[in-house]
């Protein structure tokens, strides 16, 4: 594959932008060389400006899960664009997708929309403290909620592939209010609340962590987090920004049938837009401003646009009841596929799964929170990452991202995807 006009753009782009990119994972630096500009994309394929296709397992890290430039869902912007992309008032399609994403969720009777997973996670903290008139918050090694500054401690995929703990530019004081735990580990939550006692104002996780490669909860640790958030008048808030809409209709509190008080939408609730937002019982919901004390506000929050795209997004998955069904078998079949792979060329390896979200890492080892995350054979993960691109299939550039599968993948994708990996080896 040639690679040329990729090339030239990253050039340009670096003058203009700091690193030639928007978000730092895109800038291929955990892996070495230089970023692939994508032109279009349509189902489950990218094309890029040398005109090179592949088969895409980001998926623009997980909203695309019916794949790319899904008809009904261009359609519905292309409609709404015409008449207007900006009120700053409310309109009726807030409403709709409000009360949609309601009655798909468990445990929700208010939602408020913001614009990324970032602020959804930030805008939900700041609540839990206030309603809880609490500071400390409690959060896992290699669990990412976005890039607010409470967040930025042993936060998972970028900044761990940048060997970066802390990021500068996030103060001390900040800092000390963000009490870290280990994934999978209850002894290690509950002695931080012996030692906080009545300081935590919330518990935030990753109900299946995707941002240190995937790593499911052990059996009973959402359970667990629960009964100590209520013991301790704590709130328990799921960052379902990767996982919700994408492991069930009402995402892991549905799947593990566990209750947050507060859960964080992200990715899939925009339909490709640029959308979040956070929800949770009336009676903490309405603790924001302006029915409450705690401020929380956007300009672009609920853009008719975005509103559109995420509504459009999640009535089809609402109307689809074999949709979750197929994406569990075809990403089954995957890891089937690579497993059998892997096994006879005698690679060490741990393929992690939950649904749609899959990873696999190189070492033998269970991979159960973020210090055995670390464990996998980051050389090998170059190489991988490397010649599956040549090959057209293209996976997160970085060991510590999951993949996403989307609906739009054929069985004929996924062999030739295993058939890849086979070659590579
Ligand atoms: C992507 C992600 C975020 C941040 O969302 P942005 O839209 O990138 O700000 C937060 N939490 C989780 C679990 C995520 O995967």
């Amino acid at each position: 594959m040639l690679y040329q006009r990729s090339s030239q753009l990253f050039v340009e782009s670096s003058k203009v932008i700091p690193g030639g990119v928007n978000s730092p994972v895109r800038a291929f630096k955990a892996v070495g060389g230089t970023p692939i500009f994508i032109k279009e994309a349509k189902g489950a394929y990218l094309y890029d400006e040398d005109g090179n296709k592949y088969i895409d397992y980001i998926n623009s890290w997980g909203p695309m899960i019916l794949g790319h430039a899904h008809e009904p869902v261009i359609n519905a912007i292309t409609e709404r664009a015409k008449k207007g992309t900006s009120f700053g008032t409310p309109t009726a399609l807030e409403t709709e997708i409000a009360a949609l994403a309601v009655s798909m969720v468990p445990n929700i009777d208010k939602i408020r929309f913001v614009n990324s997973g970032t602020e959804a996670c930030m805008s939900a903290i700041r609540l839990a403290r206030g309603y809880t008139k609490r500071e400390k918050i409690v959060k896992f090694s290699g669990c990412y909620h976005g890039h607010s500054d409470s967040f930025l401690i042993a936060a998972g995929s970028g900044l761990s592939t940048f060997g970066v703990p802390n990021s500068p530019g996030v103060t001390e004081g900040t800092a000390k209010d963000t009490l870290l735990a280990t994934y999978n580990d209850i002894e290690n939550v509950k002695a931080l609340f012996e030692a906080n006692k009545n300081e935590i104002a919330a518990i935030i996780i990753e109900p299946v962590a995707g941002n240190m490669g995937c790593v499911p909860p052990k059996e009973n640790f959402l359970e667990e987090l629960r009964e100590v958030c209520t013991t301790n008048g704590t709130l328990l808030i799921f960052d379902e920004v990767m996982t919700g809409f994408r492991l069930a209709k009402g995402g892991a509190q549905e799947v593990f049938n566990v209750k947050a008080d507060l859960v964080c939408f992200g990715k899939v609730i925009g339909g490709g837009l640029p959308v979040g937002a956070f929800a949770g019982e009336a009676k903490i919901m309405d603790y924001l401003s302006p029915l409450g004390p705690v401020y929380q506000a956007g300009t672009l929050s609920g853009n008719p646009l975005a509103m559109v795209a995420g509504l459009q997004m999640l009535k089809e998955i609402n109307a689809d009841e074999e949709l979750f069904t197929r994406l569990e078998q075809k990403t089954a079949y995957l890891e089937k596929g690579i497993r059998e792979v892997l096994v006879a060329t005698k690679v060490p390896f741990t393929i992690n799964r939950v649904g749609s979200m899959i990873s696999v890492h190189f070492d033998t080892r269970p991979v159960v929170d973020f210090e055995t995350a670390k464990n996998g054979d980051n050389d090998r993960f170059k190489l991988f990452f490397h010649e599956l691109l040549k090959k057209g299939i293209y996976i997160a550039p970085s060991a510590y991202e999951t993949w996403f599968i989307t609906d739009a993948l054929t069985y004929e994708d996924l062999d030739f995807t295993i058939q890849c990996i086979k070659e590579v080896f």
